[in-house]
């Protein structure tokens, strides 16, 4: 997929060139496909705003997903989950609440799934975010919010260091994936670095030397108890390796535990971490295994394992 990936910018950029002439005309939603000279369709819905939306632009919506230009085609993939989400909030004001309300449901899945898609822009994933808090509170305003995969309100334990705070550079979605499903085990690892290592060193290493979107892991705590967030929570980890790291979390203790001991502070800050996120993220506080558990690797090293058992023997 990536091997096509500048045919698909050209024709991405077009099709929006195309997209936002026809919104300019103002041309009825119900005009027909456009093929372009490379092959794809602009979508029919495409220029409909989401304030016109009918049922029957709604249906040819979903019917779109389920075609195979939705798997093709990532910005419109995204646009169509965006609009239909949309939609469903907006159209029939008066139906009654409880209607309204599974209606709302039905979005906030749409903006999940925008969420998740490795295909989805900066600007689209952001929209999402912003689609989902609104309708994950429901029509009524009142129902407590619920987030993609219940990582959407996690807040940052107390102490710990935003990513915004140390990063030198932004992460790449584009080279990353977003998560498809909930986490249901933390995956402990160490650095293999010096004790000294920065969150940024580890970040650097991974994106430039391991072509990777971010930092691998979600979390790094250094030797003095630092807890650094890394890469954000809607993003799968690289860390695990490859589809090993579907549903796991993953925390990094710098240094190296094969020979050394980990630090009481470390120790501490990985303990707190672990109860924080185990309880707003409803993961097992027993589900935490070592990376040699998951795959063939000596990470964490034996004295960071022997934790890690004594921990599962313990919750
Ligand atoms: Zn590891």
């Amino acid at each position: 997929m990536r091997t096509q990936c500048s045919t698909r910018l050209l024709a991405t950029l077009a099709l929006g060139l195309l997209a936002s002439c026809a919104t300019r005309s103002s041309l009825p939603a119900e005009r027909t496909a456009v093929p372009t000279a490379n092959g794809p369709v602009v979508p029919a819905w495409s220029d409909a705003s989401a304030s016109a939306f009918d049922w029957a632009t709604l249906e040819a919506i979903e019917a779109w997903l389920a075609s195979s230009d939705a798997v093709r085609w990532d910005h419109f993939r995204s646009e169509a989950r965006l609009k239909l989400g949309t939609g469903l909030m907006g159209i029939d004001p008066e139906a009654p609440e409880a209607t309204r309300a599974a209606r709302w449901e039905r979005a906030s899945e749409q903006f999940t799934q925008v969420l998740a898609d490795a295909g989805a822009s900066r600007e689209q994933l952001d929209r999402s975010e912003r689609l989902l808090a609104v309708a994950s509170r429901g029509p009524a305003g009142t129902r407590a919010p619920r987030s993609a995969f219940g990582i959407a309100e996690v807040p940052l334990l107390d102490g710990a260091v935003p990513r915004a705070r140390w990063a030198r550079s932004a992460a790449n979605p584009t080279r990353m994936d977003g998560i498809d499903r909930r986490y249901t085990e933390f995956t402990i690892h160490h650095s293999h670095t010096p004790a000294g290592t920065t969150a940024e060193r580890i970040r650097r290493d991974h994106v430039s030397s391991r072509n990777y979107g971010d930092i691998g892991y979600h979390f790094v705590i250094g030797s003095d108890g630092t807890i650094w967030e890394g890469r954000a929570l809607r993003y799968q980890g690289a860390h695990a390796g490859g589809d090993l790291n579907r549903g796991k979390l993953g925390i990094c203790l710098v240094g190296q535990f094969e020979s050394a001991r980990p630090t009481p502070r470390a120790i501490a800050s990985l303990e707190r971490l672990v109860r924080h996120l185990s309880e707003e993220l409803d993961i097992p506080l027993g589900a935490v295994k070592g990376h040699g558990e998951v795959k063939a690797t000596a990470c964490p090293g034996r004295h960071l394992q022997s934790w890690v058992q004594r921990w599962r023997r313990t919750h």
